[in-house]
């Protein structure tokens, strides 16, 4: 099973969902399939699961899909219990796990061995947690999540390798994420400005207020979630 199929399924059903992706593949291939304002790509690794966290505690009405690998949510394991503990409604989890660091020249992740990252999640306490078995399964268990209400975890088995001629250039102003959250949100009128070089910062606020930076290099889903309903 190829992620770029998977993902396929999903590109023009997500709404107006907020995507968080992972420094790896996945987001490379979303960012082609689904060029959106409502993107945002993390850049350390591991990280996406706790970005995705913050904005769906601070943005409770609006769902939040994170695409992670198995490589980024085992360098972030700590981020599973954090969020079952949270447990916002809102937040669908969705790995991909080829069993390799793809991006870093494939080496094996520990999922190559005995992990399984569906009962890592189960045991960290999410209230749902399943392997979608093929492509038409995991577009039915996102369709569910995004319909449902409840903190979700997909997980899916995938093949190594990223599409050819997909590349970074596919990757968006990711300015334009505060835009999506700012202008598309009457509930919450937030401003979230996003750089830059050569560290990746957000700041979020309301319109015209002087708002902290929050360096995503040192960052938590408490800080970016304390800073949104600031
Ligand atoms: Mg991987």
């Amino acid at each position: 099973m190829k992620r770029i199929d998977c993902l396929k399924t999903i590109a023009g059903k997500v709404g107006d969902a907020l995507v968080v992706g992972s420094a790896g593949g996945a987001t490379v291939e979303w960012y082609a399939l689904h060029p959106s304002e409502g993107n945002f790509r993390s850049r350390t690794l591991g990280l996406a699961s706790s970005m995705g966290l913050g904005i769906a505690l601070g943005l409770p009405h609006r769902k939040v899909i994170v695409l992670d690998g198995d490589g980024s949510l085992l360098m972030n394991l700590c981020g599973l219990p954090t969020a079952a503990w949270a447990a916002p409604k809102n937040l669908i989890h969705v790995v991909f796990d080829n069993t390799v660091y793809e991006s870093s020249g494939s080496s094996p992740t520990a999922t190559a061995g005995r992990t399984d990252l569906v009962a890592v999640a189960k045991a960290a306490g999410f209230p749902r947690a399943l392997w979608a078995p093929d492509v038409d399964g995991f577009a039915r268990a996102v369709a569910e999540a995004l319909a449902g209400n409840e903190l979700t975890f997909i997980g899916v088995k995938v093949e190594h390798g990223i599409i050819p001629g997909i590349g970074s250039n596919a990757f968006g102003f990711e300015g334009g994420f505060s835009r999506h959250i700012w202008c598309g949100d009457s509930q919450h009128p937030h401003s979230v400005r996003v750089g830059g070089k050569p560290r990746q910062y957000l700041c979020l606020g309301k319109p015209g207020q002087r708002v902290p930076s929050i360096d995503f290099c040192a960052l938590s889903a408490n800080s970016i979630h304390r800073a949104i309903v600031r």
